[in-house]
């Protein structure tokens, strides 16, 4: 192996410590105790997952965390109706909505009610927008990109003036990560589903960020060599036998398998000079900045 692995774990403890130690001692300051505000509509079992992992942060950072399950067949207005009343509580600091919402209701509309000093999440079209504007700075940032900007500079990756290729336009991962990039100084390229010649793209980048879902498809000679490799993408992949068919788990009867990055870890630490495991590497950083822009909007709104 000829890259340097990017240890997200090991970044995300020490972001998490960090907040840990801020929260107690705005709390010895008399000051109050950062709150998070949950939303989850429905049952999926991903969300639900996800959404545990945060509570369970706000818990060990000394954070309150309010969850909101509501049923999968609420109506635009009642969402828009506990969104309003949760902007309007003090004791909560950030409201995250879970993403997916299920299809009858309208997304960005029930985003673009998070008030803006309380959008942890950095999905408001106006803390978007300021992203992409020049001389505008947002409130918060999108906790994925916000965590992959962060591990490039905690490797001591030089973002300004480098050439970076960001995989995907996702509101969530991919365009805000390119717009980061950019207030960062680097020359940006988007490449996604209808680009031509994604390995040539690719191969241009000092910089890499994949986040397109496809499980191993950036290869290692898609890499120029010493590039630094950000990995967001978690794939679930078969583990097979060893004569190649689907490895049973003894416990459930159902196929085993393994998360696997949108890059070919195997091939590509040989040719990067940086690179970020799955799993391992970016998962982490997303809840540990999700915790620090908690924070920084109780921060905000001490003001
Ligand atoms: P989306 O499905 O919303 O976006 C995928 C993007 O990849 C789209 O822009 C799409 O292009 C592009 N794309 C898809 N297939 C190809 C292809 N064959 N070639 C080139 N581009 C392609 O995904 P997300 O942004 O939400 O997530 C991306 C990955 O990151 C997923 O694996 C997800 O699980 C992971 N993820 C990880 C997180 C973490 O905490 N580590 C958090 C969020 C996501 P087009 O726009 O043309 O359709």
């Amino acid at each position: 192996m000829t890259a340097e692995l990017i240890d997200g774990t090991a970044i995300a403890k020490k972001v998490r410590a960090e907040v840990k130690e801020k929260v107690a001692k705005r709390i010895a300051d008399g000051k109050s105790q950062p709150g998070l505000a949950t939303v989850l509509v429905g049952e999926r079992i991903d969300s639900a997952t996800y959404v545990n992992m945060k509570q369970k942060a706000c818990a060990e950072l000394g954070m309150t965390s309010f969850h909101h399950p509501v049923s999968s067949d609420i109506t635009q207005e009642d969402l828009e109706t506990l969104i309003k009343k949760l902007n309007a509580d003090p004791k909560v600091n950030g409201i995250l909505v879970q993403l997916p919402l299920p299809d009858h209701l309208d997304e960005e509309r029930v985003l673009q009610l998070v008030s803006i000093e309380k959008d942890v999440d950095g999905f408001s079209p106006i803390n978007l927008g300021r992203l992409a504007q020049k001389g505008r700075e947002p409130l918060f940032v999108p906790c994925t990109p916000y965590g992959c900007i962060y591990l490039l500079k905690e490797a001591g990756v030089p973002i300004s003036g480098a050439n970076a290729v960001v995989l995907g336009r996702s509101n969530i991962v991919g365009m805000p990560a390119a717009l980061l990039l950019v207030k960062e100084n680097a020359t940006v390229t988007v490449v996604h589903s209808r680009t031509k010649d994604l390995p040539a793209a690719v191969r241009q980048a000092d910089i890499i960020i994949a986040a397109i879902g496809r499980a191993e498809m950036v290869r290692g000679d898609w890499i120029k060599p010493g590039a630094a490799v950000i990995d967001v993408g978690i794939n679930g992949i078969p583990l097979l036998n060893d004569d190649g068919t689907p490895l049973i788990s003894e416990k459930t009867g159902k196929p085993r398998q393994k998360l696997v990055g949108d890059v070919n870890f195997d091939e590509a630490k040989e040719v990067a000079g940086f690179i970020t495991p799955v799993p391992g590497g970016v998962g982490p950083m997303t809840i540990a900045m999700l915790m620090a822009n908690t924070l920084r909007a109780a921060e905000i709104q001490d003001k």
